[in-house]
């Protein structure tokens, strides 16, 4: 187990922690300390584990395939018969079709007519395909030039008896439940659901169903941080919104950490003066850091309420959904017992519009990935890219990512973009 008051005095004393502006690389290794990924598991109906993650090894009880059958059309025949390179013609003694075996063994001088997946005979150990024979009633001709064991596909070679045919630590997607009943497995044990409750912060929302009155808005990130959680397969406790009275806050964090493992909350994490999220933070648990070098996202508070992890989220929608895909994914993932996590997939691609960056911070702008007239994939940025304009992520389907110190990017200059396709 992690010690997390422990990890936390380490961090105090290295040079670089600067819980004032934590680059972004930083930010996510100092997280990474302090997650201790879940532990209980139970048993899970095949079709019921779909995106849950396995908490044993699946291994198989049987071969797969579990006979030496054929990998084609054709005649199932002993190598001996066959001549060097000539021809030679052998009496057709039955049939193997798939799920129909041929009853007996191959004797000298028979064939069987075998199809794709038919059990090969005993006493046969060649497939010759179809298209290489003469069939003359019960006999067929077959021509020279044939190796020993041609299109046989043998017992256990996909995957042996005893064999790991699943890894601890991977969620189930719908190649793996296939792969599960394909060796008559119809359970698995699976980690519980990692227990991940969110609220919002301050005066000004309403929840959709409310009138505004002047000066009030909707809330959109309790709702985006719904739709994040259960992409992600957690188990959501939706705490509301609560208003910027420490009183109220104090308590919604206090029963937020005593019913999850995760308490996430968004806005009151800058420096305004109805900003009490950082305050309650160090009062009630442990301040890990609450800045990030970073556009859009800066305030982003992590640490600890109990045994319950903390992420502050900044108010703005985009920033919301930024800092969730760049550090609280990772960690959900990680605590819900991933092994390993895997990335969002990077790479780099041209870019197709002029981006304004000062350097100095890691920028998350938002992008489109597409292909132009000649096939080429290149990104072009979103519009407007305040931290307040949510379109500019509901239109994109990339980050593109630019470096601390990177300036300006002109038409034509590589940049990397991180894909959200699937993923968000
Ligand atoms: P704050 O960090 O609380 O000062 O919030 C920064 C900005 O984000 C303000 O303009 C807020 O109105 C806006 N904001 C905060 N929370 C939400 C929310 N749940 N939904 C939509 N906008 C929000
Ligand atoms: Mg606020």
């Amino acid at each position: 187990m992690n010690d997390p008051s422990q990890s936390l005095r380490d961090l105090s004393c290295a040079d670089d922690y600067d819980p004032n502006s934590m680059p972004v690389g930083k930010a996510r290794e100092v997280i990474a300390r302090f997650l201790t990924p879940v532990s209980a598991a139970g048993r899970a109906h095949v079709r019921a584990a779909l995106g849950r993650v396995l908490a044993e090894d699946v291994v198989s009880p049987l071969d797969v395939p579990a006979h030496d059958n054929s990998a084609m059309d054709g005649y199932a025949a002993r190598f001996a018969d066959l001549k060097g390179d000539g021809e030679v013609t052998l009496k057709v003694a039955g049939t193997a079709f798939a799920g129909a075996p041929f009853q007996g063994s191959l004797k000298a001088g028979e064939c069987v007519r075998i199809m794709t997946g038919g059990v090969v005979p005993g006493g046969a150990d060649t497939i010759v395909m179809q298209e290489h024979v003469k069939t003359d009633r019960d006999r067929v001709t077959i021509g020279g030039s044939h190796k020993k064991g041609q299109h046989l596909r043998r017992a256990g070679e996909d995957l042996a008896a005893g064999q790991v045919a699943l890894k601890r630590g991977i969620a189930l997607r719908p190649a793996d439940i296939g792969l599960i009943s394909s060796l008559g497995i119809g359970e698995v044990t699976v980690y519980r659901k990692l227990r991940v409750a969110f609220f919002s912060t301050g005066d000004e929302l309403v929840s959709i169903g409310s009138q505004p009155k002047e000066g009030q808005i909707f809330d959109s990130n309790r709702y985006t941080i719904h739709g994040m959680l259960t992409r992600l397969d957690c188990e959501v406790l939706d705490l509301g919104v609560v208003r910027d009275d420490p009183v109220l806050l104090e308590k919604a964090f206090k029963d937020a950490a005593a019913a999850a493992d995760v308490v996430i909350t968004s806005g009151g994490v800058s420096v305004g003066e109805a900003d009490f999220v950082k305050d309650l933070l160090g009062k009630l648990g442990e301040v890990v850091f609450w800045k990030i070098a970073m556009k859009p996202g800066r305030p982003l508070a992590y640490g600890r309420i109990g045994a319950a992890h903390f992420f502050g989220l900044p108010g703005n929608p985009v920033s919301v959904m930024v800092t969730f895909y760049q550090f609280v994914r990772d960690a959900l993932l990680k605590l819900s017992g991933r092994d390993p996590v895997p990335s969002l997939p990077t790479f780099k691609v041209p870019c197709a519009s002029t981006l304004k960056k000062a350097p100095g911070r890691t920028e998350f702008q938002r992008g489109v990935l597409e292909r132009d007239p000649h096939g080429t994939w290149n990104v072009r940025v979103t519009g407007e890219q305040g931290s307040g304009i949510l379109r500019s992520m509901s239109e994109a389907n990339c980050f593109i990512i630019l470096p601390t110190e990177q300036g300006n990017v002109t038409p034509g200059t590589l940049v990397d973009v991180q894909v959200l396709e699937g993923i968000v």
